[in-house]
């Protein structure tokens, strides 16, 4: 439902929860969030209100190393539980996801991840493409979370915006989109994503509207986007210039 994502300077923690309670006006069942503490992926994720988060959050304080999603759940695949909350992480627990829509064929992608020995932990579409990422890193062994991504969302079919960070690639947020509206905030030092403007306006105005079918790579001092294959896609860049 609602999709937050930070790289920058400022604490990525306060940047991605205070964005997501920006988003909160659409409705939504349960939130979490992923950033990076000390280089290690952490996770919080709760049912429920942004009250539930916020209160599992001050219970178990960390630091954010410069990265962070974060994600309002509205339920489509398996109940609005703690476990089926948005991000979901592979076995190892290196890469983190979030996701707006549906992946129509998760069914038939989840058999063949068990064949070749995944645990899933939630009942969600979302979980194979945390799957999906780690077998791709794995496989390529360059770290590449930019490539793996469009080669994940190439086997993917339905509607989708999808976000990841991963331990090995720590100064990245790297999204996708397919019939899923997806906006970069482009700032001095420090870039945003999410799935409406209203998440960051209160940073920076100048925005970016990903096409169909692109993935975004953004760092705190570049925003590359490119088509699934990887070559260079057109956006469009504005201003917003309305009051939120
Ligand atoms: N299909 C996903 C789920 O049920 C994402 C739902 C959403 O857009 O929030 O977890």
């Amino acid at each position: 439902c609602g999709i937050v994502g930070y790289v920058g300077p400022k604490p990525a923690l306060e940047v991605v929860v205070e964005g997501l309670a920006r988003l909160e006006y659409r409705g939504y069942d349960s939130a979490g969030v992923a950033v990076l503490s000390d280089g290690k992926l952490q996770t919080e994720k709760r049912a429920g209100k942004l009250a539930n988060l916020r209160a599992a959050l001050e219970e178990n304080p960390r630091s954010a190393d410069g990265i962070g999603i974060g994600h309002t759940r509205w339920a489509t695949h398996g109940a609005p539980t703690d476990s089926n909350a948005h991000p979901h992480v592979d076995n190892a627990n290196r890469v983190a996801v979030i996701h707006n829509g549906i992946i129509e064929n998760f069914a038939q992608l989840r058999v063949e991840l068990e064949e070749r020995g995944c645990k899933f932990r939630s009942e969600t579409d979302t979980e194979v493409v945390a799957h999906l990422l780690s077998e791709e890193l794995a496989e390529r062994g360059d770290n590449d979370l930019g490539a793996a991504m469009r080669s994940v969302c190439r086997r993917l079919e339905g509607a989708f915006t999808l976000v990841a960070i991963s331990e090995d690639a720590p100064d990245l947020v790297v999204a996708a989109r397919r019939n899923s509206p997806l906006v970069v905030g482009r700032g001095d030092g420090e870039n945003f994503l999410a799935s409406d403007v209203a998440a960051f306006i209160a940073h920076t105005r100048d925005a970016i509207e990903l096409g169909q079918d692109q993935v975004v790579e953004l760092r705190a001092d570049s925003i590359t986007v490119t088509d699934y294959d990887g070559a260079p896609a057109p956006v469009r860049e504005y201003h917003v210039d309305w009051d939120a």
